[in-house]
């Protein structure tokens, strides 16, 4: 456990040398660091929390849930911030949004799953008026099993949470991107395309690029999505190592 703190440090001063290699115009935040605990113990997420870290990403709802209300995380992590970044069935609505300290949802990917959270949140929501964090995730790769909208759906699905879904905030971007590409080829082109979406979105929503933030980079590449401009990596297995088979949890 004590090397998880080591791992964190390392990815936390990988990610600051990388954002000083940012062309100056996305030089105006620092990149958050969101520890991807999927499949991971307790343990490690205490590890990690002692050493710092306060934002964690999970991909299952009854995993998230279950780690969210775990009494130890309760008592000593006060602080956390969930990001949920896997696939939300609509069913399970009311189970996420129920998380303590929840922060954000990343992965809203249609008109319809923005509705129900729009219209589930009041009920939820533990002061008034307070908004739900949302990200709009888009499928770059264009693969059919990823999740996330279709790019020419972005501006219409942007449009539609900031003018209708007055209970959610619209936070940024995001996208999960092809596996196994070799940057020597240059710009990850998923990366590319979310960097586009965004300039799409603020020329065509006039909204200050600032205001949108992009999430993307993993274990693989996150100091390269950060040079190119990222402003949430979702990092796993660099801090907490392999990870173990979902059976066996
Ligand atoms: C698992 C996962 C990550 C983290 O992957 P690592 O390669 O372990 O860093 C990031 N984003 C999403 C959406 C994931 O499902």
């Amino acid at each position: 456990m004590a090397e998880i703190a080591v791992n964190l440090r390392s990815v936390r001063d990988k990610i600051l040398y990388a954002a000083t290699k940012r062309e100056s115009k996305h030089r105006y935040f620092e990149p958050r660091l969101v520890a991807v605990s999927k499949l991971q113990s307790t343990e490690s997420i205490l590890s990690a929390y002692e050493a710092g870290q306060r934002h964690f990403g999970e991909n299952y709802v009854n995993e998230l849930i279950e780690k969210a209300l775990n009494p130890q995380i309760l008592e000593k992590c006060k602080e956390i911030q969930w990001h949920f970044i896997g696939n939300l069935q609509r069913n399970k609505i009311n189970k996420i949004l129920n998380v303590p300290n929840l922060y954000i949802i990343e992965t809203v990917s249609n008109d319809k799953l923005a509705d129900v959270l729009n219209n589930s949140w009041p009920r939820f929501r533990k002061s008034d008026n307070s908004k739900l964090n949302v990200m709009v995730q888009i499928n770059t790769s264009q693969e059919k099993e990823k999740n996330g909208c279709d790019i020419i759906q972005v501006l219409s699905l942007v449009k539609h949470v900031i003018n209708n879904c007055h209970n959610l905030k619209f936070m940024g971007l995001m996208t999960i991107g092809m596996f196994g590409y070799n940057i020597a080829n240059g710009p990850n082109p998923d990366f590319v395309c979310l960097i586009k979406c965004r300039e799409k979105i603020s020329d065509e929503l006039g909204i200050d690029m600032k205001n949108v933030e992009l999430s993307m980079g993993m274990s693989s590449d996150y100091e390269h999505a950060i040079e190119l401009g990222s402003t949430n990596v979702r990092v796993g297995t660099a801090i907490f190592g392999d990870r173990p088979q979902k059976n066996i949890l």
